[in-house]
């Protein structure tokens, strides 16, 4: 007994724990950026690895980790780098749509809600009186969280649509359309989504084609209704490239098109400005 009594002083002795004072760790995430992708499927990683880094070739380079199943982590060297990626938006690897937030001091990477990316939305059908700077935040708000109005769209004597950059939750189906009163006279504003990839007809949703939706094994597809067509993806404009120098505004200003990247093609310098 009095043995027994021993070692339970000793087991007491040994289970002290350790005392620490709380210190609030803050990692340094100047130059990074978490990242998910939309998709049930499986990423590889070392495949995804490789192809961001070759996508991307930032100067210094990129350190790429896998922080969970579906998280991972993006370090840059440069500032400058980060901003070129972000402006970017939206990236994507296997179809998949790469949603991306930029760390601040004292997140924690691995709780973040990644359900948003970034998107390029044209607005068609709206007479000239509605589309101006004070209904871009409008049209913003509705489609998400407004960001920018793009005021460089091509006029050609006309305004043809709107743009405004958006944030986007991708849980929602994309809306498509949005009544608008001006006067007593009804308009249907249309969206079109810039480089929208994959999304599905039936729900309207992104990261899935309607081929994997879920009821497909249990209904007719021949009775399910298509509530969303390809009209929600936006042309690109490589249309608008190669505009010949002869070509003029209506105010006689020289044609200048936007190339794929998003920055200005002089036609009469023959170099992007
Ligand atoms: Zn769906």
């Amino acid at each position: 007994m009095e043995d027994e009594m021993a070692n339970l002083n000793l087991a007491d002795e040994e289970e002290e724990a350790f005392q620490e004072e709380v210190t609030e760790v803050k990692e340094d995430f100047r130059f990074c950026l978490v990242g998910s992708y939309l998709t049930d499927s499986v990423v590889h990683f070392s495949s995804l690895r490789n192809t961001v880094a070759d996508l991307w070739h930032p100067i210094g380079g990129i350190a790429i980790t896998n922080l969970s199943e579906k998280y991972y982590f993006f370090k840059f060297f440069y500032d400058i780098e980060l901003k070129r990626v972000l402006k970017g938006m939206s990236w994507f690897f296997n179809n998949h749509l790469l949603m991306m937030h930029k760390l601040q001091t004292g997140e924690d990477p691995l709780t973040l809600p990644l359900n948003h990316a970034e998107f390029w939305v044209q607005i068609h059908d709206l007479p000239q009186g509605l589309m101006s700077k004070t209904m871009a935040p409008r049209f913003g708000s509705f489609l998400g969280d407004f960001l920018v109005y793009d005021t460089r769209v091509p006029t050609l004597g006309m305004k043809w649509y709107m743009r405004l950059k958006v944030h986007i939750d991708v849980r929602l189906p994309l809306k498509w359309k949005k009544n608008v009163m001006l006067g007593d006279r009804m308009f249907y504003a249309k969206f079109q989504y810039e480089k929208l990839n994959l999304f599905c007809f039936i729900c309207g949703k992104l990261g899935h084609g309607e081929s994997f939706y879920p009821m497909r094994e249990r209904v007719d597809m021949s009775h399910i209704i298509f509530g969303w067509d390809i009209m929600l993806k936006a042309l690109t404009r490589r249309g608008l490239m190669g505009v010949s120098q002869w070509l003029c505004e209506s105010d006689g200003t020289r044609s200048q098109s936007l190339d794929k990247k998003g920055t200005v093609f002089c036609a009469i310098l023959g170099i992007c400005i």
